[in-house]
This record gives structure tokens, C-alpha cells and sequence, in this order.
């Protein structure tokens, strides 16, 4: 007969036993990188070539194939063509992000579209082939019937959609750090360090919780940055943090092929990430938003004098 003492330890033990494989799997801290638009002009405090580089030797450290969303319009010069082919040769992928990066809900629907065969022809030239796409400012259209249309075309251009779960508001911290650099380009940088790299952390498990109580277990995330100074100096700080937290690195290629990515959300995205979109339809309670970065984290930034 089996002593009560090691029946009871062997109950205490199955959960243990159902994570490694017998049962639900244990959670895991999941995402992809993917830098937007390629606006590589900024060079105060850090020529581009350094930023280039530091880009790419930050998603070497931690072994990471991102995904670029090209501005076509942004990479028309010799150094933008080359970046983007430096990233193929470093085994990143390149995506569409239209040619000029207009707003959909402010573009008649053909126009917009055309503007994304114009992106698409030019990165095709390029690269031979490009899959996904991703809206500017997360705006796939003003209303159901536009939304409607321009995935449509999007399927008949042969590309699948790239929405956002992890957004970090880089874009506004490193307008803060130019507009600072613009003034004093030997400012010191590091309270703009701190500051990013917490906020990446922070933002990343916020969303990795609204993830789970909309019912993703290790979801592949998606996470939005942009090739901006910011990341010059700081991205492999960013990743590496997020790697001590005990988040992982998924392919670009492979999160972006989450097949739930690709079908409309079931309203207007009109800049929203897709993990609200989920919420709202499932009608779920969520953690609130961390405050500190509400309105891109402005008063933060404010308060810290960044
Ligand atoms: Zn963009």
C-alpha cells in the first residue's frame, strides 16, 4: 500500500509534471523586434554608421532575426538601400510600410493602396519578395467599409497583415533625446537610458498580461520600435534588460506568421494595438495601462527633465 505521506507528495508534484509536457505548458515570455520606417538622417552625438551598426550587434547579442518595415521614400539613397540589404545579409527580414507613410483614414482607399504597390515594387526590386505589411500609425482605415477594402487589397497584393502587441512609444522618447541633442549634442545620456530601458520592461509585461487574459498562452509578440537614434544608443541595453527579465526571442519571421495576425480586427485598428482590439471584443478586464506612460510618457519625461 502507498504511504500517505508520498501519496500526498506525488499530488503536490503534478503540477510540476503537467508543465513539463503532460498538460497545459508553462508560460513563456515571448517577442519579436520589429523597427518601423527607416528614417535614418538624425546623426547628432552618432554618425550613422555606428548606428547602423549598433542596431544589428544588439539583436546579434541577444541572437535575434528581426523584421524592418521599410518607408520606401525614407531608403532611397545609396546609404538607405544599403542599410536595408545590410540587414538581408544579416539574416533580418525586410516588410512594407507603405512608399510615403500617409494615414489611410485621410487617403481616398486607391491612392492608399497604390501607395503600398509603389513600396512594394521597389522593395520586390530589392529583395525579390516581400510578405508582410504593416499600417503607419496603426491606422488600417476611418471606418469598417474602408478597413474592409484596404484588406482586400492587401490580400491581392499578396501581403499579410503586421499588427502590434508590445508598443514601447520609442518614436516620442527619441524626439525628446534630438530635440536635447539639437541643444547640447555631449548631453549626458544615460537618465535616457534608464528611462527607455525601464519602459520597454514595463510596457513589454503589461502587454504580455493582457496577452494571457485575453486567453494567449506564450504569445508571440510583436513589438514596435523604430530605426531612430534612441535605438542607436540603447537597443542592445533594451534587449538585453527584457533577456534578465526573462523574456525570450522569437524570429521576426516566425511571430509574424501567427496566423492570427493576419485576418481584419473586428473594428478599426484608428493606432490601436491589437491586443485592445482583442480585449474589447472579449470583453475581458485587463491591468490599467501603466500611468507613467500615458500620452507617451510626456509628463514623466517632464518630471525627470528628459
Ligand atoms: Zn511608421
Amino acid at each position: 500500500m502507498m504511504d500517505r505521506r508520498l501519496f500526498l507528495a506525488g499530488l503536490a508534484a503534478l503540477p510540476a509534471c503537467s508543465e513539463i509536457g503532460l498538460g497545459a505548458r508553462p508560460h513563456k515570455k515571448r517577442m519579436a523586434i520589429t523597427l518601423d520606417d527607416f528614417q535614418l538622417e538624425f546623426d547628432i552625438g552618432l554618425d550613422k554608421e555606428s548606428r547602423h551598426e549598433n542596431i544589428l550587434n544588439a539583436f546579434d547579442a541577444v541572437g535575434h532575426k528581426a523584421a524592418g518595415f521599410v518607408t520606401g521614400s525614407f531608403v532611397t539613397s545609396d546609404w538607405g538601400r544599403r542599410v536595408v540589404q545590410n540587414w538581408l545579409d544579416r539574416g533580418h527580414l525586410i516588410a512594407n510600410h507603405t512608399w510615403s507613410h500617409p494615414h489611410a483614414s485621410e487617403t481616398e482607399t486607391a491612392k492608399y493602396l497604390a501607395d503600398i504597390q509603389k513600396n512594394k515594387s521597389y522593395l520586390d526590386e530589392l529583395l525579390r519578395q516581400v510578405d508582410f505589411f504593416r499600417f503607419p500609425y496603426l491606422d488600417d482605415g476611418r471606418d469598417r467599409r474602408q478597413q474592409t477594402a484596404l484588406f482586400d487589397g492587401l490580400k491581392d497584393l499578396g501581403l499579410r497583415n503586421a499588427p502590434v502587441t508590445v508598443g514601447t512609444v520609442d518614436w516620442f522618447t527619441s524626439n525628446r533625446l534630438e530635440a536635447a541633442l539639437k541643444i547640447n549634442p555631449n548631453k549626458d545620456l544615460g537618465p535616457y537610458r534608464d528611462y527607455y530601458v525601464e519602459m520597454c520592461v514595463t510596457l513589454a509585461n503589461h502587454w504580455d498580461g493582457v496577452a494571457q487574459a485575453v486567453g494567449f498562452q506564450s504569445l508571440p509578440h510583436l513589438t514596435l520600435m523604430h530605426h531612430n537614434i534612441l535605438n542607436g544608443h540603447f537597443l542592445k541595453d533594451v534587449l538585453l534588460a527584457l533577456k534578465s527579465d526573462g523574456w525570450g526571442f522569437v524570429d521576426a519571421a516566425e511571430a509574424l506568421n501567427f496566423s492570427a495576425y493576419h485576418a481584419m480586427p473586428p473594428e478599426p485598428t484608428l493606432g490601436r494595438n491589437w491586443l485592445t482590439l482583442r480585449q474589447r471584443a472579449a470583453n475581458v478586464e485587463i491591468d490599467p495601462y501603466p500611468e507613467q506612460y500615458l500620452e507617451f510618457g510626456r509628463k514623466e519625461m517632464d518630471a525627470l527633465g528628459l
